[in-house]
């Protein structure tokens, strides 16, 4: 092996989920909102001043930063704002966890935290949930050099209580403890009111879920001045991933239409709910899910051969073939003519 080849940064890479494309199909695969981003956004793009893209973006988000700091009642040097939260999170890596204790998250959890753990050679532990697919709040009590975990959690769907949350956090001063909210707007409570209290809590959400904008990439996080600070100024080094000028503005409007929004989440809401009942019906198990997606396993039936059957009439689900979940299928919830037909397949093919 030549010394370039031995220098290559190696990781275990993220495998992202499949994007088919085409008119029939059904996809329920990558947790995306079935329905349209609010029709403010629609306008905005209809309206846009086509000389924006000529110019460079503004490299502060102004315009986000400003919608969300009213939105979220947060200072202007509270709020950060990414590429997606996956580029918040990753920055939030690279400018936190520097110590040569270990970074804790479940396993399992969001698979690309250890991606970039790898990446940026941080060292890492990883505490099992229990057998309910429960985080234990006390494995988070060791010492560390950083936490993160997502709350709800992912690919599971449970959602801890914030009084568990709030432990983690307290029990952790001396570390930055990282909640990635991708699914809070679902059900679940956030953790951001506990920023003034915790100067080492950082709340990290995205317009990917509840906003039905995961293909402007869109996210951001929220903490006391001195994190966003910090995160600013490693982002800044980083320019690349200063957001485009539509994001930002876009991004903007999705926030001012507070009544579209909330209709949309309590629409997948109730579709979710209704999901639980025809899964069970159908002879599924999965833990109780907070967010937009089922995590279920199937009694009877493997789940790599539900998947492959649903594949072959265009309806996408998510299967990770791995050890501990290669028995479960995660099920986005989809429109309820989406989800009828999933039931219609089902109950034929079980
Ligand atoms: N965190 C969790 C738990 C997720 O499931 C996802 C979506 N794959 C993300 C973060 C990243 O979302 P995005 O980059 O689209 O904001």
């Amino acid at each position: 092996m030549k010394a370039w080849q031995a220098n290559i940064r190696t990781v275990t890479p993220y495998v992202p989920g499949e994007q088919p494309k085409g008119g029939n199909l059904i996809k329920l695969n990558t947790n995306e909102n079935p329905y349209p981003p609010s029709p403010l956004v629609k306008k905005a793009i209809d309206e846009m001043d086509y000389d924006t893209f000529r110019k460079y973006p503004d490299p502060s988000s102004t315009v986000l930063t400003k919608a969300l700091c009213e939105y979220y009642q947060m200072e202007e040097d509270e709020i950060f704002v990414g590429v997606g939260s996956d580029d918040v999170i990753a920055m939030s890596f690279l400018t936190f966890f520097n110590s040569e204790k270990p970074v804790l998250f479940p396993d399992v959890s969001y698979s690309f935290y250890q991606v970039w753990a790898e990446l940026f050679h941080i060292p890492f532990e990883t505490p099992v949930l229990n057998e309910h697919f429960l985080i234990r709040k006390e494995d988070y009590y060791k010492e560390n050099g950083g936490i993160i975990f997502p709350n709800p959690n992912a690919p599971t769907g449970v959602f801890m209580p914030l009084s568990e949350v709030e432990d983690i956090i307290a029990h952790n001063q001396e570390s930055v403890v990282i909640v990635d909210e991708a699914y809070i707007d679902f059900g679940g409570e956030s953790a951001a009111g506990l920023i003034k209290k915790y100067e080492n809590l950082l709340v990290v959400q995205t317009f990917s879920k509840s906003r039905s904008m995961a293909g402007m990439r869109i996210g951001f996080a929220m903490g006391n001045k001195e994190l966003i600070r910090a995160l600013n100024d490693v982002k800044y080094s980083y320019n690349s991933y200063t957001m485009n000028m539509p994001a930002q503005v876009l991004g903007a409007e999705a926030v001012k239409d507070d009544c579209y929004f909330r209709q949309t989440v309590e629409k997948i809401i109730t579709t979710r709910e209704k999901a639980k009942e025809r899964l069970s019906e159908l002879g599924f198990v999965f833990p109780d899910s907070m967010t937009n997606f089922i995590f279920a396993s199937h009694k009877e039936k493997k789940a790599e051969d539900i998947y492959l059957a649903l594949r072959e009439k265009q309806i996408f689900v998510r299967y990770f073939k791995q050890p501990r979940l290669d028995n479960y299928l995660r099920i986005t919830i989809g429109t309820d003519e989406e989800m009828e037909k999933l039931y219609d397949f089902l109950e034929k093919f079980l």
